[in-house]
């Protein structure tokens, strides 16, 4: 059995049957089956279809926000944000996936030679709690719009946002069979991957789930995109706007109460600024309104399990352990975790080179450029990092020295779909969003006419 605890209340609001081994195989050949079809539709007719899902997540986006927030614990117009922003990612794919996926003429001595975009069949999803709605809808909008098929294995923790999903599909009108949730534990990933019918999967979640996932992949020989967290670093110069980025590295660390890959974790103040921005930082985060997640005035929820809360309460004791100060916050009760700012933290100690997934930030303070990149790139992640500073020049002489898939200037690491998404190093390969993420599932088959 599969159940959803509120985080909040403690209470279940939730549970499934796990499907067999045998409703899992089903499955499967339903979706392939649907995809025989599904693939020879024009993109016109999938953008219809596309468009109604966009309008049916707008419609209805109060019910499927209010699952997101019983289930893991996020504030309540955080969740209403997140779905209208899966409708956005809808409507950009039904607009651009034609565009993206025209066939690309390359001249050669042939009568005529070009690149064709073909759909592969289905695709195997792993999504984790964090956005549940948001990080399916980035993988499923683009995946449908090439013509693929996709089967979802959720967090098991948000089962009822899962079956929401599929929910949405239905109702925009979309073929059974292709958008498919599957109510299943993690134990029975890696007999899906096996399944011939099963062409490629994509993880968003921990390292260790990504490697489990990439290996079994990378035995059937097929395909795996992974995104796997971060600890992007917040680079405060000397010459930026104070009170605007404080705002910002405010955002960038405490919406989702944390919980974000691509969240600012590392706060690094050049030495100038430091104590002012801190002092303006710490009020900031005095400012903060905990509370239910229901209420729309609270902006830090609960954490969305209880042995998350304790992981990172865990780390932030090594870490104080090892020299670090809290200079506000740092109780926990049950999942509630007390908005964080820690002090006087170095490269060797937890909450610098883990990553930190609720709302705990580390102040480290640095006195050049030089030793600001150093700061950076010493991190095993490198999903993003924003640069604050109103010097254009210093900026773009910095950028191309950062490891990371993103950088961002006086703004916080987020996603659009416009713009790819992804990281190097341990964060993962492959990307999202954009012509990237929709070029990761389809066969780029060559074509020469003579
Ligand atoms: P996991 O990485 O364990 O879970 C993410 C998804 O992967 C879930 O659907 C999970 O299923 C599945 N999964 C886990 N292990 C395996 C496996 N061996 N084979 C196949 N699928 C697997 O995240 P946790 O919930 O345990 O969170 C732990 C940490 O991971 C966080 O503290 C954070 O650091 C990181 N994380 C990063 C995210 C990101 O956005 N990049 C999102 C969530 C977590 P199931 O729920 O059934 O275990």
């Amino acid at each position: 059995m599969l159940r959803s605890i509120n985080p909040y209340t403690q209470k279940e609001i939730y549970h499934t049957e796990e499907f067999t081994s045998a409703q899992v195989e089903e499955a499967i050949n339903k979706a392939d089956h649907t995809f025989g079809s599904w693939k020879t539709l024009s993109f016109s007719e999938r953008s219809k279809l596309m468009l109604a899902a966009a309008r049916e997540l707008k419609k209805n986006k109060k019910e499927y926000a209010e699952t997101i927030t019983a289930e893991m614990g996020k504030p309540i117009r955080q969740s209403v944000a997140e779905v209208e922003k899966c409708a956005w990612v809808c409507e950009y794919y039904a607009e651009k996936a034609e565009k993206h996926l025209a066939d690309k003429i390359i001249h050669t001595e042939a009568e005529e030679s070009y690149v064709s975009y073909e759909p592969i069949g289905v695709v195997l999803a792993v999504m984790p709690w964090n956005y549940p709605f948001w990080q399916v809808f980035r993988f499923a909008a683009p995946a449908l719009m090439a013509g693929n098929v996709g089967v979802l294995k959720h967090a098991s923790n948000v089962m009822k946002s899962a079956a929401n999903i599929e929910k949405v599909f239905i109702r925009a009108g979309f073929p059974e069979g292709c958008f498919t949730n599957l109510p299943i534990g993690s134990d029975k990933v890696e007999n899906i991957i096996k399944n011939r019918k099963v062409k490629a999967v994509t993880l968003t979640g921990s390292k260790p789930a990504g490697g489990a996932v990439a290996s079994a992949a990378g035995r059937e020989i097929k395909k795996s995109v992974l995104e796997l967290g971060g600890s992007n670093a917040l680079v405060v110069f000397d010459d930026c706007d104070i009170d605007k980025t404080v705002k910002t590295c405010i955002q960038a660390r405490y919406q989702n109460t944390g919980q974000s890959c691509i969240a600012g974790k590392r706060l690094l103040l050049h030495r100038p600024i430091a104590d002012a921005f801190t002092e303006k930082f710490l009020h900031a985060v005095r400012e903060l309104k905990s509370g239910d997640p229901m209420d729309e005035e609270t902006y830090i929820g609960t954490m969305a399990r209880e042995d998350l809360a304790g992981e990172l309460e865990d780390q932030l004791n090594k870490s104080v352990a090892q020299g670090a100060a809290i200079l506000i916050g740092g109780k926990r009760e049950k999942a509630y975790f007390e908005p964080t700012v820690v002090g006087a933290v170095t490269p060797e100690m937890s909450i610098f080179k883990e990553e930190t997934f609720g709302p705990v930030i580390g102040i480290t303070v640095f006195e050049t450029e030089e030793e600001a990149v150093a700061l950076v790139n010493r991190s095993e992640f490198g999903l993003g990092v924003s640069l604050f500073t109103q010097d254009f020049h210093r900026a773009k002489k910095l950028v191309p020295q950062f490891d990371d898939g993103a950088v961002f200037i006086n703004e916080l690491v987020k996603s659009d779909p416009r713009l790819p998404f992804g990281g190097t190093k341990i964060s993962g390969y492959g990307r999202e969003l954009s012509m990237d993420g929709i070029q990761e599932f389809v066969n780029k088959k060559t074509v020469y006419f003579h």
